[in-house]
């Protein structure tokens, strides 16, 4: 993709803090971190969200999230970990080239990765199992 900054970034065109990379994925460290060690999995194809991504490279992206996880857990070391991943300008997507959000938590970091708590209605419950029948083949 021409003017996708992601696919610049993963082909190493343009240079990036680079903590992993295979054939098929670079994992950076994000310029705008929510905490120390914020990381982006990036493929090397450009797909822009998880609807695009091949169901292969989704389950290898997923993998690595969790060979990174765990690897940093340690070597930072932190608390917990977000694994994010934005779907949309609603849901907060900003780049369109599909990527998985590695973000370590340390107690008390205050980092914003979280939402306000709403009530599961009867009436929000009866509609969405209403729309689902189809997910579930009924
Ligand atoms: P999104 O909001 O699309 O889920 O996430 C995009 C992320 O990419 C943001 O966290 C932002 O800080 C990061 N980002 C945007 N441009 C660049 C860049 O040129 N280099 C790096 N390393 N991160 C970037
Ligand atoms: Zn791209």
């Amino acid at each position: 993709m021409e003017d996708c900054i992601f696919c610049k970034i993963a082909a190493g065109e343009i240079p990036s803090a680079t903590i992993y990379e295979d054939d098929d994925f670079r994992v950076i460290l994000d310029l705008g971190p929510a905490t120390k060690g914020h990381a982006l999995i990036l493929p090397k194809e450009h797909y822009a969200n998880i609807t695009e991504i091949p169901d292969e490279l989704l389950q290898k992206a997923i993998v690595l999230a969790k060979k990174v996880v765990t690897y940093m857990m340690k070597a930072l070391p932190c608390d917990g970990y977000n694994v994010v991943q934005n779907n949309g300008e609603a849901a907060g997507q900003t780049v369109f080239h599909f990527h998985i959000h590695l973000i370590p938590r340390y107690k008390g970091d205050g980092a914003g990765v979280t939402w306000q708590q709403g009530k599961l209605t009867d009436e929000w419950k009866a509609e969405i199992l209403e729309k689902t029948k189809g997910l579930r083949g009924e």
